[in-house]
């Protein structure tokens, strides 16, 4: 692959450590440029980390940090350059071989004359303050975030995953902190009151894998198949960690035995242990020896659905399966970051589904994947999943729904394309090759290609290498290819479609797999809704097949209308049993409720869906199905008898049989009751705060409840302190607030905050994590759907011809179904005005 985009080298403020300024190349960018990259990997290998840090008490006291990093250089014609995004005050120090020596620091990097180097082996010590942007700090416990390209925000080192080094970390720490890293603990001593960790040298890992936890945890040991395991956690209810440990246990056990049997591979790291952590910023990450995860995915509620069990089995496996796609082989560059998570998807669906009977994975799969990734590829944003990268610094930029949702079912076709035999073989070939090492996708496709008789590059480079989705109509009884964006491409895929009273019933993509948009006539659709539930619209997947359809013509104004489809759904809900799609109906109920219909049309209809919703939740017998009536209920009730409602349910005082409500339950329920309450929020939210027992809980609540404030000049507050880097900490949080900010309810108030929200995303991009920026758009835009929201992003993207090409993508994504919105309440108000419609 060639890279388009020039190099450029930025302006440097160069700051000069001492009288020595002999520059022998021009000052590398901030980042780790695409050029930097190859470079060091062509000269530099055989990297060992050895790192120190001491950690006080506290979130804010210093970090002081010394480091010694060891390497071979096979050449010296330029100067080194170690990656280090923090202050120029934070470098202390910096010795080669033991002798002091002058350094540049530039750029974010620090660069040491070659004058100091010799060709063969090397030895940097670096003394420093360590940065605090990726450790995620809090009073009693910190951890590491490094994907994917932060290490180098905390320690000096060659922050790019083709580096692959040993890491030797020594922290020491306040007495009564555990700490928990990559490499096994070899010693734990007390030194003047403090306890220090000695941790082993690692296998060689990528930077951005490098990782480390220390604060209060509870900590529990357990030998699972001869391998020993300890699961850090911060979870205070012990009933909670009681029933759920002993499943998080074998949970990772049994992926772990999955996946020695497949790739043919022993498990590669040695020791493992994992890390839970409240509002952790992903599902999980996959550090090699000591896996971190969000404690809520993997300690469930007493009523927690099959899909949530599943869930959670499917993270373990997910990040376990990346121990051999990702850690053991690596990337060779951030652009092919889609890579290791759609195999650690497809291994994980392989591990986990049939542990799952009772589901029905094809459907589970066509609503997991397609509907998410149509959201992403039917947008002007949208992306190949293969992406260009010149720079480290934008990687986080590649992440979304594309990578996550679209590569599974382009990886799923391919698996059915060569069959699995062959797919399994090559990768077992793959990471032999590979191991401890770096691969490109065009690595694993040249070993497909050369085992499979199809031409597997031609249809990589479609499904891979270009972005959108096709669109597909019936003409004469078949279903063909609609206008394509990119002229002459052809998206090759298996498609089939049922045709029903002697053709006059067209259902294309009836079994799902197809990838597209797939165009239905009024007819089909209108019988298809009217006979649902009924004995011909009862397979599961057909249903879900022909919804995604509907919804995906909703939004291309090919109907069913907003009005039309609420009604459908409310018609078809209690007819179906089946979790998934009762989820998938009332997911789009919801977005069609607050996205396309206005506040009057709304009006006419809210005690229907109130009425009827609540009716089902006390009806159902099925604990998924009552969760998901439980949330939606929440989330439309409006009317006085419905909040009402939700007040008994929160007080207790009001009961639904068999629906258990946990401590988040209630805090979402004190949440909405004061956000549609008349103005006596605040005292619900207090009681709450102060019936609130998890301490990490409690105190999300107390940063989310200005945001909730039924005073817009609290709000307007609230959104000011969002603009400080300081007060974006807790991602997760910030989310949540964002969400009540932007309510629908509030949408005119929250107008006022879209701009600035659009001039702080760069800011955003360079202190947030890598998925922030998208989901500060989204959870920004979700709530919008006026003319005046979609003029001021339009407005953005005029001011800003020269916007960075990733984000200007993420806004177009985010602003897509709110220019929809806007688009065809035209086009569908002139066709529906009234609720009358029929009631079936
Ligand atoms: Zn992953």
């Amino acid at each position: 692959m060639t890279f388009i985009r020039p190099l450029i080298f930025l302006a440097a403020t160069i700051i000069v450590a001492s009288a020595c300024t002999r520059q022998q190349s021009p000052a590398p960018e901030k980042g780790v440029s695409f050029a930097l990259n190859q470079y060091r990997k062509q000269h530099i290998d055989s990297i060992q980390y050895q790192i120190e840090l001491d950690i006080p008490a506290g979130k804010s006291g210093q970090i002081s940090g010394k480091e010694i990093v060891t390497f071979h250089l096979n050449a010296v014609d330029s100067a080194l350059v170690l990656d280090f995004n923090v202050d120029a005050s934070a470098l202390q120090e910096v010795r080669v071989g033991g002798k002091k020596v002058d350094y540049q620091f530039v750029n974010e990097h620090i660069v040491i004359d070659s004058k100091h180097l010799s060709k063969g082996k090397n030895e940097v010590g670096i003394d420093f303050v360590a940065g605090d942007q990726s450790l995620n700090r809090s009073d009693d416990y910190l951890y590491t975030l490094f994907v994917p390209d932060r290490a180098s925000t905390c320690f000096p080192l060659f922050d790019q995953p083709n580096l692959k080094a040993s890491y030797q970390l020594t922290l020491k720490t306040p007495e009564g902190w555990e700490a928990v890293s990559n490499g096994k603990l070899n010693a734990k001593t007390v030194e003047n009151g403090k306890s220090v960790y000695q941790f082993g040298k690692t296998k060689p890992v990528s930077s951005y894998l490098f990782a480390f936890a220390a604060g209060k945890f509870f900590k529990e040991t357990r030998t699972m198949d001869g391998r020993e395991m300890t699961m850090y956690y911060r979870e205070t209810d012990t009933t909670k960690v009681n029933r759920n440990r002993d499943d998080v246990f074998q949970l990772h056990a049994k992926s772990l035995a999955w996946l020695e049997e497949y790739t043919n591979i022993d498990y590669p790291f040695g020791k493992f242990d994992f890390v839970l952590l409240p509002s952790f910023q992903y599902g999980g990450m996959e550090h090699p020896g000591a896996i971190f995860y969000n404690e809520p995915a993997l300690f469930l509620d007493e009523n927690a659905s099959v899909n949530r069990r599943m869930a959670r089995a499917s993270v373990i496996a997910h990040e376990s399966a990346h121990m051999w796609f990702g850690d053991l082989v690596t990337m060779d560059w951030f652009n092919d970051v889609w890579l290791k998570e759609v195999f650690a998807n497809f291994m994980a669906a392989k591990i986990v589904h049939p542990s799952f009977p009772e589901i029905n994975h094809e459907l589970r799969f066509l609503l997991a994947h397609y509907p998410n990734a149509y959201e992403v590829d039917r947008t002007a944003g949208t992306n190949p999943i293969l992406q260009q990268l010149g720079n480290l610094k934008n990687a986080g930029t590649l992440y979304g729904a594309i990578i996550y949702m679209k590569a599974p079912i382009v990886m799923r076709q391919l698996e059915r394309k060569i069959g699995e035999e062959l797919m399994r073989e090559s990768l077992r070939e793959y990471l032999k090759t590979y191991s401890f090492g770096n691969a490109r996708w065009d690595d694993l496709i040249g070993i497909i290609d050369k085992r499979s008789p199809e031409d597997i590059t031609t249809w990589s480079n479609v499904w891979v290498k270009t972005p959108g989705m096709p669109e597909y109509g019936i003409e004469a009884g078949k279903l063909v290819q609609l206008k394509d964006s990119v002229s002459g491409r052809v998206w090759e895929q298996p498609l089939v479609l049922k045709t029903m009273q002697n053709g006059q019933l067209v259902f294309p993509n009836n079994d799902g797999t197809g990838y597209g948009y797939f165009k239905m006539d009024t007819a089909s659709k209108a019988w298809f809704f009217a006979q649902y539930g009924n004995a011909k619209v009862s397979d599961p997947v057909f249903k879900g097949a022909m919804l995604v359809n509907s919804w995906e013509g909703l939004l291309r104004g090919d109907g069913p209308g907003p009005e039309k489809l609420v009604n459908s759904i409310l018609n078809a809900l209690p007819k179906e049993q089946n979790p998934l799609l009762v989820d998938y109906l009332l997911g789009n109920l919801q977005t069609d409720w607050w996205a396309f219909l206005n506040a009057d049309q709304r009006a006419a209809y809210q005690a229907r869906v109130e009425g009827e919703i609540w009716q089902l939740l006390n009806s159902t017998r099925d604990k998924g199905i009552q969760t998901s009536y439980f949330r939606a209920f929440k989330a439309l009730a409006l009317t006085d008898d419905g909040w009402q409602k939700m007040h008994g349910l929160w007080t207790g005082k009001l009961e639904v049989k068999g629906l258990v409500l946990s401590e988040e339950d209630k805090i979402s329920l004190a949440y909405e009751l004061a956000l549609k309450g008349k103005g006596d929020g605040k005292a619900i939210l207090n009681t709450q705060l102060n019936a609130t027992k998890n301490p990490d809980r409690k105190a999300r609540m107390q940063f989310v409840i200005p945001a909730l404030s039924a005073s817009e000049a609290e709000r307007d507050a609230f959104f000011e302190t969002l603009k400080k880097e300081e007060n974006r900490e807790k991602e997760a949080w910030v989310l949540d607030a964002l969400t009540y900010l932007h309510h629908p309810l509030r949408e005119q108030s929250a107008l006022k905050y879209l701009r600035p929200s659009l001039d702080l995303l760069q800011e955003i991009q360079l202190t947030g994590d890598i998925f922030f920026p998208t989901r500060w758009l989204h959870n920004t835009f979700a709530g919008h759907s006026s003319p005046e929201a979609a003029r001021i992003a339009q407005t953005f993207l005029k001011e800003h011809p020269d916007y960075p090409y990733f984000l200007k993508n993420k806004i177009l994504q985010a602003t897509d179904l709110l220019d929809r919105s806007v688009k065809l309440s035209a086009t569908y108000g002139q066709k529906e005005h009234s609720p009358a419609l029929s009631q079936q």
